[in-house]
C-alpha cells in the first residue's frame, strides 16, 4: 500500500472495473472508498456541492478510459510555437498552484487516470508512422503533473518503456515533485527527458501548494542525471516581484552549478500569463496571493501579461546567466510573441533569428 496523501475517494468507470490497472491502483490506495459510476456527470454532480469544487476535484480520483490521447500543444494563438505534442494520460493535478490555468480550463474535472494503456500504444504507433517531423517532443505535463500520481498509477514507468525504442521522438515527463524513485530502478532511456518546473523558494512556498521545495526538485534532477537521464527545466511562470532579479538569478546559478551542460536538454522561460477569468477564480481561492496585483496588460491573444519591456528584461536577465554557463542554446520562450522572441534572440544568439535548440 502506498502513502496516500491526496485521494479521499475513488470512482471507477463501471465498464473498466475488471481492468488489471484499475485493480492495481485500488489495491495501492486501500482502504480509500470506491464507487462504480456510468458517467463522469455523476461525479461532477457531487463535486458541484463542495464549498471549493476545484479543491475537492483534486481529492477525488476517476479511473476511466480516454478516447484520444495525442494532440498538438495548443500554445497561444499568435505566439511562436515550439512544436510540442501532448499525451493526455492523466487529467487534473493534486497540487494546487495559485496560478494554475487548469482552474479556469477544467470544469469539475476529478483527478483522472486513463487506464486504457493498450489504446495509447496503438494510437502512438499510428501517430509516429504518419508524422513527418524529424524530431518530435511529446509530454504528459500539459493537463496535470507528470509524476505526482506516479506511485499510484505507474503511468510514467509505462511511458518510458513504451518510448524506449522509438527513434526521433523525445518523451518529456514534467513535474513539481521529487517523485522519481520508481523511475530510477530501470535503465535510463536516451529519448526520455525528466523535467522540473522551477521557481524561487518564495514563490514555491506561497504559490505552489503541495509541491516539492526547490532543493528537493534540484536534488531529484541531480539524481536523474547521475542515473543517466537527460533533464530539462521550465522557469514558468516567472513572477515579477520586488527582489525577483536576485532570487531568480540565484535559482539559475544554483542550478547551473549542479547540472552539467551535457545533461541539459532544454530550458523554457515564460512569464506569468493567463486568461482574465483565472484572476477572478484565483483571487477567491487564494486571497493572500499577490501575483495578480502587479501591472498586467491584455496582450495579442487576449491573455494578461506583464508589459513587453518588463518581459524582455526578465528574459534577458536570465538569458545572460545561461549564456555565461554556455547553455543559451538550450533556451526557448514559452507562449511569447515573435517580437519578444526576436529581441531576446538578438541578445542570446548574436543577432540570429530565433530557432529552437532541439530541431
Ligand atoms: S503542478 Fe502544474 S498542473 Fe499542477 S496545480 Fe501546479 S500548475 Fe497546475
Amino acid at each position: 500500500m502506498q502513502e496516500n496523501k491526496w485521494i479521499k475517494r475513488i470512482f471507477v468507470n463501471r465498464q473498466l472495473e475488471n481492468s488489471p490497472l484499475v485493480e492495481r491502483i485500488i489495491s495501492r490506495l486501500k482502504p480509500t472508498p470506491v464507487k462504480l459510476v456510468d458517467r463522469l456527470e455523476e461525479i461532477q454532480a457531487e463535486l458541484r456541492l463542495a464549498t471549493d469544487p476545484i479543491a475537492e476535484s483534486k481529492r477525488v480520483l476517476f479511473l476511466t478510459d480516454e478516447k484520444a490521447f495525442i494532440r498538438p500543444c495548443p500554445c497561444s494563438p499568435g505566439a511562436v510555437p515550439c512544436g510540442y505534442w501532448t499525451i493526455d494520460l492523466n487529467l487534473n493535478c493534486p497540487l494546487d498552484c495559485s496560478y494554475c490555468i487548469l482552474q479556469a480550463y477544467f470544469s469539475l474535472q476529478p483527478l483522472t487516470i486513463a487506464v486504457n494503456q493498450k489504446d495509447l500504444e496503438s494510437e502512438l504507433g499510428a501517430f509516429l508512422a504518419s508524422t513527418r517531423t524529424k524530431v518530435l517532443r511529446i509530454g504528459t505535463g500539459e493537463l496535470g503533473d507528470s509524476l505526482a500520481l506516479e506511485a499510484i498509477s505507474g503511468q510514467a514507468s509505462f511511458l518510458i518503456d513504451l518510448f524506449r525504442d522509438k527513434k526521433g521522438v523525445l518523451l518529456e515527463l514534467k513535474t513539481k515533485t521529487a517523485a522519481i524513485d520508481s523511475l530510477l530502478v530501470s535503465p535510463p532511456s536516451e529519448n526520455v527527458v525528466l523535467a522540473w518546473s522551477l521557481n524561487t523558494e518564495r514563490i514555491i512556498k506561497m504559490e505552489e501548494i503541495g509541491s516539492a521545495s526547490l532543493g528537493e526538485r534540484v536534488r531529484s534532477a541531480e539524481r536523474a542525471v547521475e542515473h543517466g537521464f537527460k533533464v530539462a527545466f521550465h522557469f514558468d511562470p516567472i513572477i515579477y516581484y520586488s527582489g525577483w532579479e536576485k532570487e531568480y538569478g540565484e535559482v539559475c546559478e544554483g542550478l547551473l552549478k549542479k547540472i552539467p551542460p551535457a545533461s541539459l536538454a532544454w530550458v523554457s522561460l515564460g512569464t506569468l500569463r493567463f486568461p482574465g477569468k483565472l484572476r477572478e477564480i484565483a483571487r477567491q481561492r487564494f486571497p493572500e496571493s499577490l501575483i495578480y496585483e502587479e501591472e498586467l496588460v491584455r496582450s495579442w491573444d487576449g491573455k494578461l501579461r506583464y508589459p513587453r519591456p518588463l518581459r524582455l528584461r526578465i528574459y534577458q536577465k536570465l538569458g545572460e546567466i545561461f549564456k555565461a554557463y554556455g547553455c543559451s542554446d538550450r533556451l526557448y520562450l514559452c507562449m511569447e510573441s515573435p517580437e519578444v522572441w526576436m529581441d531576446f534572440s538578438k541578445q542570446n544568439k548574436k543577432g540570429e533569428a530565433f530557432s529552437f535548440p532541439f530541431f
